[in-house]
């Protein structure tokens, strides 16, 4: 399984953004769903025929929905989407495909775009700027306005722009959580100060959330995509991490909603120990924050939040690999990782101890 895709995380030591090759290790990789192409007549086929594939990076300021679309995109939780900024670490990858028309989009989903203010939101941004250089498109995600200066680009709003006009792919500018407004004439302002930008090749309006309108948007991005394909093996739809990425980020999800407002920013997972045996998957795992007090509070009165941490994660777990998990939980104190620029790599793209 798994011949394909060289993606989007190599942990940021190069730039190898959406490679298409064999791969040159045997790690684990995730199938999703099937991805099968028919064998074509070569002879001149008319448009909705033609194969067309691509990158597509999702940018946007943090929140406005970009991992939540992927996952709607792709028909299953991949990347995973809580309402606490910040909480997408690394590229992640995940292809679309259809048969009709022959499509395959290789979406690359970003951490949120913003003025780092640490080392953390430095390699947040990097990563980021990594996903934008190797696409062929990229989809930018901006969302409702709400309250007042509904017509005005909020300063992250502006941040992500200046990095997408840098970039100068075609772009599509997406108007996320159309769910949450009745009268869309409210959204008129918005796109119009950001289109005046950023001239994009189309403006549509979703809901991620909802699923509202996703097709028009894979139809205006296969538009802007090469003819051919990207992966020409019929392997499975694939993704370039391995199930203990994945593994680290159910676990983090888990505890960032269990810890949410107390806990922010400066939690991370590392995957100690993978094995599987005998149907049983076997997981040792560390939850990483920034201080005692936050230890304390993951952990909770005689463990209980650690225990329904575990309890929520295992049960992700099990459904991700399809297989029971036992899972072990430890938490460490490591000070001000988020302000190390080598420990909040390691930390945000490895999941591996530092
Ligand atoms: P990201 O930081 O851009 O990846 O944003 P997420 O996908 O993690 O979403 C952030 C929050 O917005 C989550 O609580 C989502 O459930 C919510 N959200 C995403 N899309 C929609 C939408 O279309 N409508 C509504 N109402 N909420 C959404
Ligand atoms: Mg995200």
């Amino acid at each position: 399984m798994g011949r394909g895709a060289r993606g989007a995380n190599d942990g940021g030591r190069s730039n190898g953004v959406g490679r298409v090759g064999p791969l040159d290790h045997p790690r684990r990789r995730i199938m999703l769903g099937r991805m099968a192409p028919q064998p074509r007549d070569p002879s001149p086929t008319p448009e909705a025929e033609t194969p067309r594939a691509g990158r597509v990076a999702l940018v946007g300021r943090p929140n406005v929905g970009k991992s939540t679309l992927l996952n709607a995109a792709l028909g299953q939780k991949l990347a995973i989407a809580t309402p606490t900024p910040g909480t997408t670490r690394t590229c992640l990858l995940g292809v679309y495909a259809s048969d009709e028309p022959p499509t395959q989009i290789a979406f690359i989903d970003t951490p949120g775009l913003h003025r780092p203010k640490s080392a953390l939101g430095r390699v947040l941004r990097e990563q980021a700027a990594l996903g934008l250089e190797g696409s062929d498109a990229v989809v930018m995600m901006i969302e409702v306005p709400r309250g007042r200066g509904a017509g005005t680009i909020s300063e992250q709003d502006a941040a992500v722009l200046e990095l997408v006009q840098a970039a100068g792919r075609p772009t599509v500018l997406v108007i996320n959580k159309v769910d949450l407004v009745r009268d869309k004439s409210r959204l008129l302002p918005l796109i119009d100060a950001v289109a005046a930008q950023l001239s994009p090749e189309a403006v549509v309006p979703v809901s991620a959330l909802r699923g509202t309108n996703l097709d028009a948007l894979l139809a205006e991005l296969r538009a802007l995509l090469p003819e051919g394909r990207l992966y020409d093996d019929g392997d499975d739809v694939l993704t370039d991490r391995p199930e203990r990425f994945f593994v680290a980020e159910l676990l983090r999800e888990a505890a960032i909603a269990e810890t949410r407002a107390e806990v922010p920013h400066g939690l991370a997972c590392v995957i100690d120990t993978f094995e599987e045996r005998g149907g049983l998957v076997r997981i040792e795992a560390t939850i990483v924050v920034e201080k005692e007090s936050h230890k304390g509070i993951v952990i909770g009165a005689r463990g209980a939040r650690l225990k329904a941490i575990g309890t929520a994660a295992r049960g992700e777990m099990e459904r991700l690999l399809e297989r029971k998990v036992f899972l072990k939980l430890w938490v460490k104190v490591m000070p001000k990782w988020t302000a190390n620029p080598a420990v909040a790599r390691r930390l945000a793209t490895e999941v591996e101890q530092p």
